[in-house]
């Protein structure tokens, strides 16, 4: 069976940014991909208009954490007490909930930190999918590992206790999303996700609407962002379009997260 293809759009609170959703939307039309959004609690509260087009279009929202994005502090590293990250996820569960009236299942830790309290918190809170765990890689000195113990885990997907679902975003020594193709470009790229194809089940690929805004047009740039940033702008939706285009060709299946969930018999 071929594997499936997760495309996958990790919205930060970061104003502005949200205005190149519409774009996305209307690439993942185009090519009849099922993506999935990870929201911040407060990209829902600010941007609600652009989570119930997702919503109306059944496409799938999991959680991004709260306020990630302008709050340079927040992550689920095991720096971060059970307390704190309680609080964020908890917070940022019932701010999506308020506006999809949708209890969010999937979540995904800013910057791919996450700990083990994060997954005992996601298992009382109910989640059912994690995609926080970078499978090994090389991170262009974004070093952002802090759960050691599962460094060593292929692409496939795998369950991490009873009831939670990791599904890990893709690497192939390089992390696969946007920056790379940016970096390499879309046929490289795609290459690299058909070698990935090969032995797992699943190839998650991820993007933020920030790399398609110049940062003139941001109203405040994260100090570590500068070089990130360098070549973000709207001449990224071609390569976008590009880099998608060459991934159908390969041939994949788009389905939600949610399909990989095993039937459970105690209903
Ligand atoms: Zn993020």
């Amino acid at each position: 069976m071929p594997a499936t293809f997760h495309f996958t759009v990790d919205c930060d609170w970061i104003p502005n940014t949200e205005r190149n959703l519409p774009r996305i939307f209307e690439l993942i039309e185009k090519f009849g991909i099922e993506p999935t959004f990870f929201i911040t609690g407060k990209f829902a509260e600010d941007y609600s208009e652009y989570v119930l087009e997702m919503k109306r279009r059944n496409w799938e929202i999991g959680s991004h954490g709260l306020k990630h994005g302008l709050d340079p502090e927040e992550n689920f590293s095991n720096r971060v007490p059970y307390e704190e990250q309680r609080r964020l996820l908890s917070e940022s569960t019932e701010m999506i909930e308020k506006v999809t009236g949708l209890t969010p299942e999937i979540f995904r830790a800013p910057r791919l930190k996450i700990s083990d309290h994060t997954f005992k918190i996601l298992t009382e809170l109910k989640y059912k999918i994690d995609s926080s765990i970078p499978v090994r890689r090389f991170d262009f000195g974004f070093g952002s590992i802090s759960n050691t113990k599962h460094l060593n885990k292929g692409n496939s997907s795998f369950y991490i206790n009873d009831s939670l679902l990791e599904i890990p975003p893709s690497a192939l020594f390089f992390p696969m999303n946007m920056r790379l193709v940016r970096l390499i470009g879309a046929m490289a790229t795609a290459n690299l996700i058909n070698l990935i194809k090969r032995s797992s089940d699943v190839v998650v690929f991820y993007v933020h609407p920030l790399e398609f805004l110049k940062s003139s047009d941001l109203n405040y740039v994260p100090i570590d962002c500068q070089q990130y940033l360098k070549s973000c702008g709207p001449q990224n939706f071609g390569l976008l379009e590009e880099f998608l285009g060459k991934v159908m060709e390969g041939g994949v299946l788009t389905k939600q997260m949610a399909s990989h969930l095993r039937v459970t018999g105690d209903g």
